[in-house]
């Protein structure tokens, strides 16, 4: 196998460009990187120099009416399916360009992928515990794929948490389960008492971020 791990800056562009340009054109709505020296310690894979982190809005007009989807919990699996597929036509590309890689799956994922799309500069933790994008607040599922290759010049820029001005999703939980961070055990309470086909989502429902 190649060494792709002494490319130079100018390769790491061209292939960082090229893992843009398969995700955007297989529907990937956000794309990012995260990169860190310590990497390989904090993941547990000694060769991981990357991961690339994507995600897609999960009210995305076009996936909704295209799918169908009338339910959060179909549109989620919906949305897991699509990733793991995009990851996987995005591990096959770049294997065959000689980076190792390992395809995080979003439906089974085997590390955090919210921790990871917040390290890649994807977003912030909200006060609902999730993931708050700028394009689509917390309505966002994440898919990811560990790479060989430190692209550590690609990160994002990222601006203030929206959480600072707000207050609507602690508002809104029925359960008070966020009064004082985000308390499990009263959600999970809650989410036992409805109807097993039904699933709270009011705290991603009323967050603003995305909506604008
Ligand atoms: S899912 Fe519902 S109960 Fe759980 S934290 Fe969000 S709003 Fe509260
Ligand atoms: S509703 Fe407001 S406070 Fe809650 S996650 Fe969204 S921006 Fe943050």
């Amino acid at each position: 196998m190649r060494d792709v791990l002494n490319v130079t800056l100018v390769a790491q562009r061209k292939l960082y460009e090229s893992i843009n340009t398969t995700l955007n054109a297989d529907g990937a709505d956000l794309v990012g990187i995260y990169y860190s020296s310590e990497l390989d310690a904090e993941i547990g894979y000694p060769w991981v120099k990357s991961v690339v982190i994507y995600g897609i809005g999960v009210e995305d007009e076009a996936l909704l009416l295209n799918a169908k989807l009338r339910k959060w919990s179909e549109r989620k699996q919906f949305v897991d399916i699509l990733l793991d597929y995009i990851g996987n036509r995005l591990g096959m590309e770049l294997t065959e360009m000689g980076v190792k890689v390992k395809v995080l799956s979003a439906a089974l994922p085997e590390l955090d992928l919210r921790r990871l799309a917040v390290d890649a500069g994807l977003g912030f933790y909200g006060k609902n515990s999730l993931v708050i994008t700028e394009e689509f607040g917390p309505r966002v599922r994440f898919g990811g794929v560990l790479l060989s290759v430190p692209l550590k010049h690609f990160s994002i820029e990222i601006n203030e948490n929206p959480c600072f001005h707000c207050n609507k999703c602690v508002e809104a939980c029925p359960a008070r389960a966020l009064n004082h961070g985000y308390n499990l055990m009263a959600c999970d309470e809650y989410n036992s008492r409805l109807n097993k086909h039904k699933k709270c989502t009011m705290c991603t429902d009323v967050c603003p971020v995305g909506k604008e």
